[in-house]
């Protein structure tokens, strides 16, 4: 039986997305950093999950699979991870299949809006960082904006051009919400709402979002994120109890440079949630 108190970090990104670290490199970090449950979820593929998998074990690391799923929902994008999934489930490959292969016609189309601001070669900079069209985001955009010097940081670029909004921006066409989660459940995963106080939602939206994700079978919130404040973290652990949903715990770790939390240093979960990993043990009888 897993212990309430166990340092997990179940939500990051590797070379397959967006992240700037291999899979390997990623477990390793993990394990110097003490992590005892680890999964690598990328955006919209299960790519390095082999590898992860395999660098875990060596490392005598407890690896659980993950995927970050984007979704639709009233206009808004929002993130959706699914741990726990079968690798190998063709519907959920089939839907990740689908939304990489929207991925370079919205980068070309940002890139085209950089141009009209003046700022040329965006796709063939952010290719360069993504090293595969599928896997081309926003943030391999941001990247090349700062590496031309146009802006400081990241964060700067999604402030100024990337963002929702912002002049740089295309929407996205991403399943929605329903669908994300039945093929998350359908491939034998637990579905966790991400980083809810990312999406500047209101109270009435935000408790829309939740209304909508139970509807669907929604299983889980995470509450530890490194974009929630001490007083978010209780927040969301209260929604979590509330809506009888299990609760989860991930730094987002994407790059040294950009990240706020490294790997396992965001805060473990507070008293009186169901830890997410009690959902996926009582699923796989050991
Ligand atoms: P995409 O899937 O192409 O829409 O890109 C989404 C990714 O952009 C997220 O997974 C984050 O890694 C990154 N991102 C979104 N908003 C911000 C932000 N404000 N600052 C830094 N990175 C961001
Ligand atoms: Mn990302
Ligand atoms: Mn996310
Ligand atoms: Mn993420």
């Amino acid at each position: 039986m897993l212990p309430h108190c166990l340092r997990a970090d179940l939500h990051c990104h590797s070379t397959c997305s967006d992240g700037t670290l291999s899979p390997a490199a990623l477990a390793q970090q993990a394990h110097a950093a003490g992590i005892d449950l680890w999964a690598l979820t990328d955006h919209d593929t299960l790519a390095g999950q082999d590898e992860a998998c395999q660098a875990a074990q060596a490392l005598g690391l407890v690896w659980v699979s993950g995927v970050e799923v984007s979704a639709s929902w009233a206009g808004h994008t929002i993130h959706i991870v699914g741990l726990g999934v079968d690798t190998q489930h063709p519907g959920l490959q089939q839907l990740l299949q689908a939304h990489r292969t929207s991925r370079p016609q919205r980068a070309q189309a940002m890139a085209q809006q950089l141009q009209a601001l003046g700022i040329a070669g965006a796709y063939a900079g952010a290719l360069r960082h993504a090293g595969h069209p599928d896997r081309l985001s926003r943030t391999h955009l941001a990247r090349y904006l700062v590496e031309c010097g146009r802006c400081q940081s990241v964060a700067e670029v999604f402030r100024h051009y990337l963002s929702a909004g912002k002049p740089g921006y295309m929407p996205p066409a991403w399943a929605g919400v329903a669908a994300v989660v039945a093929q998350i459940r359908a491939a034998g995963g637990v579905a966790v709402l991400a980083h809810p106080a990312r999406y500047k939602l209101s109270a009435l939206q935000e408790a829309a979002l939740f209304d909508a994700f139970a509807q669907v079978g929604g299983q889980a919130l995470e509450v530890c994120t490194s974009t929630h404040s001490p007083a978010q973290v209780q927040q969301y652990a209260a929604v979590a109890r509330q809506r009888g949903w299990a609760a989860s715990v991930g730094s987002d770790f994407h790059s040294p440079h950009e990240s706020r939390h490294a790997l396992g240093q965001t805060p473990s979960l507070p008293r009186g949630v169901l830890p997410v990993w009690a959902l996926l043990q009582a699923r796989r009888p050991t």
